[in-house]
C-alpha cells in the first residue's frame, strides 16, 4: 500500500505527474481556442460526450483540464470545474442549476457581491431565504416544498461567522437540498471537505489559491456525495451520463458554455504556480493573524475583535474542530474616539484595499465600502459596526505588522 502523500509534496508535483510533454514540470500555457481533427469523426465524438477531447476553449482545453485535475485531486472531489472569476463559478453554478419557481436558502453573511447576485436571481422568479447560518432553528423553518440548495460559507467575513457544516450538512441532506459551500477562506489545505455531509464546494481562486493578486478565477467541485437523479432540474441531454456526472455536466453545458465565463490559459498558469506555496503561504499568515488578533484583543484603543481563534468568539470551538486553523481574517473595532478610516490613513505597511487572501496585509472600511450598497439599516441589523476595519492578513514578518498597528494606534 502506498501511503498517502502530504498536502504540499501532492500540490507541487500535481502537474508534472499528469505528464505534460518533454518532462515540463508546468503543464504549456496553452493558447489554441480551436482543436482540430483529421478525422470528423473525433470531432463528432468530443461533441456527443463519447471523448472528452477538447473542441473549443470556452468549454475545455488542456491548461484548464490540468488545473481541473489538480483541484480535484486536492479537495479529494469526484469532479470540477473552472471560471474566470469567484463570481463566475457562483453564479454560474445557479444559473444552470435553477429556475424560476425555486426556492434556495442563503446565508445572511455571505461576500457582498453574493448577496447582491442573490437578489437579481429574485427577478428572475427564484425565491430567496437569507438566515443566520449559525441558527439552525432558523434554517428549518425557512425550508419550504421547492427550496432546492442552501449556499453558505465556511467562515464569513467580516465578521467571521462560522458555519457547523456536519448539522447544516445533515439538514440539507434530510431535506434533498444541494448544500453547497464555498471555502474560499478556508481552501483545502484548511479544510478536508470529505470528512463533511457537502454536496459541492465554490472555490474564488482569486484569493488563498493563487494568493498573489495577479489572477482572477474561480472554482466549483462536485464532492461525488449527492445523487443527481434526485435532482429536479436536470435536463434529459444530461442523464445520459453517469448519474455522478448530471450535475458538472450540466453547468459545464447550461453555464460554462452557454455563458462563457471561462479561465484564460494565462490565469490557470498564474494560479497553478501561486498554489504551489499554498500550504506555506496559509500557515504563516494564519499563524500572523492569530497573533494579532490577540494582540488588538488586550490593547486598550480596540472596542471588539472578531476572529474565530480567540476563546470567547461563539464558534470558536467549532472551528477548532472543523479546520486546520483559524483561518487569516479578522475584524476590529476600535474605542469610538478613534475613527477608522483616519485609522486605516495611520498605517505606513498595512495596504489599504478590498480583496483578501493575498501574501500582503490589507486594511478596509467594512462600512464604508464593501457593506457601503446595503445601507445603515441593514448593517445595523447584522450587527455591523459604522466603524468596523477589516483585515485580510498577509505573511510579513509579524512584528512589522504589530509595529504598524502599534504606531498608527498611538496617533
Ligand atoms: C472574493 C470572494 C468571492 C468572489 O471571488 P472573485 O474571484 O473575486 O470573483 C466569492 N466568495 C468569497 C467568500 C470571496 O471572498
Amino acid at each position: 500500500m502506498t501511503k498517502e502523500k502530504g498536502f504540499t509534496t501532492k500540490l507541487v508535483h500535481a502537474e508534472h505527474q499528469q505528464k505534460p510533454a518533454d518532462g515540463a514540470v508546468h503543464i504549456p500555457t496553452d493558447h489554441s481556442v480551436l482543436f482540430t481533427y483529421d478525422n470528423a469523426q473525433d470531432l463528432i465524438d468530443v461533441f456527443q460526450g463519447r471523448s472528452s477531447s477538447h473542441a473549443y476553449a470556452r468549454q475545455s482545453s488542456p491548461s484548464i483540464a490540468g488545473l481541473q485535475n489538480t483541484i480535484t485531486k486536492l479537495e479529494r472531489g469526484h469532479d470540477s470545474l473552472v471560471f474566470s472569476s469567484g463570481m463566475a463559478a457562483i453564479t454560474t453554478l445557479m444559473l444552470s442549476l435553477l429556475k424560476a419557481d425555486d426556492h434556495v436558502i442563503v446565508s445572511k453573511f455571505v461576500f457582498g457581491n453574493t448577496n447582491s447576485f442573490v437578489s437579481t436571481l429574485q427577478n428572475f422568479g427564484i425565491a430567496v431565504s437569507l438566515v443566520d447560518i449559525t441558527d439552525r432553528e432558523q434554517i428549518t423553518q425557512s425550508i419550504q416544498h421547492n427550496t432546492r440548495l442552501l449556499f453558505c460559507e465556511t467562515i464569513a467575513n467580516p465578521m467571521t461567522q462560522v458555519v457547523d457544516l456536519t448539522a447544516v450538512g445533515q439538514l440539507c441532506k434530510n431535506n434533498n437540498m444541494l448544500f453547497v459551500v464555498d471555502n474560499t477562506m478556508t481552501p483545502c489545505y484548511l479544510l478536508n471537505a470529505t470528512r463533511y455531509p457537502i454536496d459541492i464546494l465554490v472555490c474564488s481562486l482569486t484569493k488563498y489559491f493563487g494568493g498573489h493578486a495577479n489572477a482572477l478565477g474561480g472554482a466549483i467541485i462536485d464532492m461525488g456525495r449527492y445523487d443527481w437523479k434526485q435532482f429536479h432540474n436536470i435536463l434529459p441531454a444530461y442523464q445520459k451520463s453517469s448519474p455522478q456526472d448530471w450535475g458538472l455536466t450540466q453547468i459545464k453545458k447550461k453555464g460554462l458554455r452557454d455563458m462563457g465565463a471561462c479561465l484564460s490559459a494565462d490565469s490557470v498558469h498564474l494560479l497553478s504556480v501561486g498554489s504551489e506555496t499554498m500550504a506555506l503561504r496559509l500557515d504563516r499568515a494564519c499563524n500572523n493573524a492569530l497573533e494579532i488578533a490577540k494582540y488588538l484583543n488586550q490593547h486598550d484603543k480596540i472596542k471588539k475583535v472578531y476572529y474565530p481563534g480567540l476563546t470567547a468568539h461563539p464558534q470558536h470551538e467549532l472551528t477548532a474542530q472543523q479546520f486546520n486553523s483559524f483561518g487569516a481574517i479578522l475584524s476590529f473595532e476600535p474605542v469610538d474616539s478613534i475613527d477608522c478610516v483616519e485609522l486605516i490613513n495611520a498605517f505606513k505597511l498595512i495596504l489599504c484595499s478590498t480583496h483578501l487572501g493575498d501574501n500582503r496585509t490589507l486594511a478596509i472600511p467594512v462600512a464604508q465600502t464593501i457593506y457601503h450598497e446595503m445601507g445603515a439599516e441593514n448593517r445595523a441589523r447584522l450587527g455591523m459596526s459604522e466603524n468596523m476595519i477589516r483585515l485580510s492578513i498577509g505573511i510579513e514578518d509579524f512584528e512589522d505588522l504589530r509595529f504598524d498597528l502599534e504606531q498608527s494606534l498611538n496617533k
